[in-house]
């Protein structure tokens, strides 16, 4: 009769063995309903330590490197997962802060501050659909009224978007500061309006007295 190649218990009729997991080094190894279900547990990020404990035990009657291997990778993967998941938010949240903190204008310089690095010309389109604005253009007297505002609207998100993605450029390149700033609309065609942010981003830092 076939046991659990983890704990050794027994496999019986109403309790058949299941595959241990997906790698060929463990091919033909089962076990049993428990140690699947704590697997899964850790897997599922559940009372890791205490079911680890519990393989743990049974780790030095186990001969089979891969078993124990298999086992480990496990063990390790939901901390893993939460270092990486820690470290994408830390990350995240820098970027974040950097980006609040990043100074623009559509000036060349900065009272005050000193560039200290240039870091290329940077820009960022973003193109909005606009479904009306044929309707509107056919009607000059929609300019003014609501269609135009929903128009404006469009334009002041796809204008913000465009900006934003400009700041996540000048942050990749290093920048801290963007400066000749201009913003530029597009028409693609008349149902397409194409809103562009560029600058040149820039390191600056304060001047000392
Ligand atoms: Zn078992």
């Amino acid at each position: 009769m076939k046991e659990c190649c983890i704990c050794g218990k027994k496999f019986g009729m109403m309790s058949p063995g299941v595959a241990l997991g997906p790698y060929a080094s463990l091919d033909g190894l089962l076990i049993c309903a428990d140690c699947q279900s704590k697997l899964q547990e850790i897997r599922h990020n559940r009372d890791v330590e205490g079911n680890a404990a519990y393989f743990h035990g049974f780790f030095p009657a186990i001969q089979n490197e891969a078993i124990k291997t298999y086992i480990t990778k496990v063990i390790s993967a939901p901390s893993e997962a939460n270092a990486a998941k820690q470290q994408r938010q830390t990350e995240a949240d820098e970027r974040r802060e950097c980006l609040k903190n990043m100074l623009t204008t559509s000036g060349f310089n900065y009272e005050g501050w000193r560039i200290t690095e240039y870091l290329g010309f940077i820009s960022s389109e973003v193109a909005v659909g606009m479904g009306f604005f044929k309707a509107i253009a056919a009607s000059f007297s929609d300019v003014f009224g609501i269609e135009s505002e929903a128009l404006g609207d469009k334009l002041l998100n796809s204008k913000q978007a465009a900006f934003d993605r400009l700041l996540g450029q000048a942050y990749d390149k290093g920048a801290n500061a963007i400066i000749g700033i201009d913003l530029d609309y597009t028409m693609f065609g008349d149902t397409l309006v194409g809103v562009i942010a560029s600058g040149t981003a820039v390191k600056i830092e304060k001047q000392s007295f």
